[in-house]
């Protein structure tokens, strides 16, 4: 049997490594993208290429954006006194889906995770509490997973905003244990968001 080409073995190589592309998928890819037109080739390639460098996390929040402030932290509508806390941007995407909730957010990038040596410093927690210190937050809002890093995580930062006197809120379990706010639907969502409670 031939080998297969060097250009396609290398084509197949870098896509498998993308998650949950495997090696199968990866084949399909490169052969679909063969048999593409090259001008539709360099497009997704730039597509890829400038996406991944324009992109970066916003000063303020954590989000993903293209300027220095992402759209939610650059828009004054958004600055009610309420913070969202995330563990990472595709949970802001998420609860934007939505379209309830109408302050800001912060993300961690991350969840406390003592087994894979994830400790406080290793997230965004300290400039969490330099943002609260202006003291114009009423209400922390806590929307990491329900699982037992994001857990550990809410209380972890309950704890240490507290005695801020700041009210500290964790969403609702709508969102399914051991489940990802990312794959929640809207309505479920919504209702975690709408049942949140003290902590
Ligand atoms: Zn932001």
């Amino acid at each position: 049997m031939a080998k297969p080409l060097e250009p396609i073995t290398r084509m197949v190589s870098q896509l498998s490594k993308l998650p949950s592309i495997g090696q199968k998928s990866a084949q399909r890819l490169a052969y679909h993208i063969i048999s593409m037109e090259l001008e539709d080739v360099r497009e997704l390639a730039s597509a890829i290429y400038q996406g991944r460098k324009e992109i970066r996390y916003c000063s303020v929040c954590g989000n993903y954006a293209v300027d220095d402030l992402c759209d939610i932290c650059s828009d004054d509508g958004r600055k009610n006194g309420q913070i969202c806390v995330v563990r990472d941007p595709r949970d802001v995407a998420a609860i934007e889906r939505m379209h309830d909730y109408e302050g800001s957010y912060h993300v961690l990038h991350g969840t406390l995770s003592p087994m894979e040596g994830i400790g406080p410093d290793d997230i965004r927690i300290q400039e969490l509490l330099k943002r609260l210190a202006d003291g114009k937050t009423k209400e922390v809002i806590l929307a990491t997973n329900p699982d037992i890093e994001g857990e550990a995580t809410a209380s972890y930062i309950a704890r240490l905003i507290k005695p801020m006197g700041i009210l500290v809120t964790r969403i609702a379990h709508g969102v399914p244990v051991g489940g990802d706010l990312e794959y929640t639907d809207e309505i479920t969502l919504a209702k975690a968001m709408e049942g949140r409670r003290e902590i």
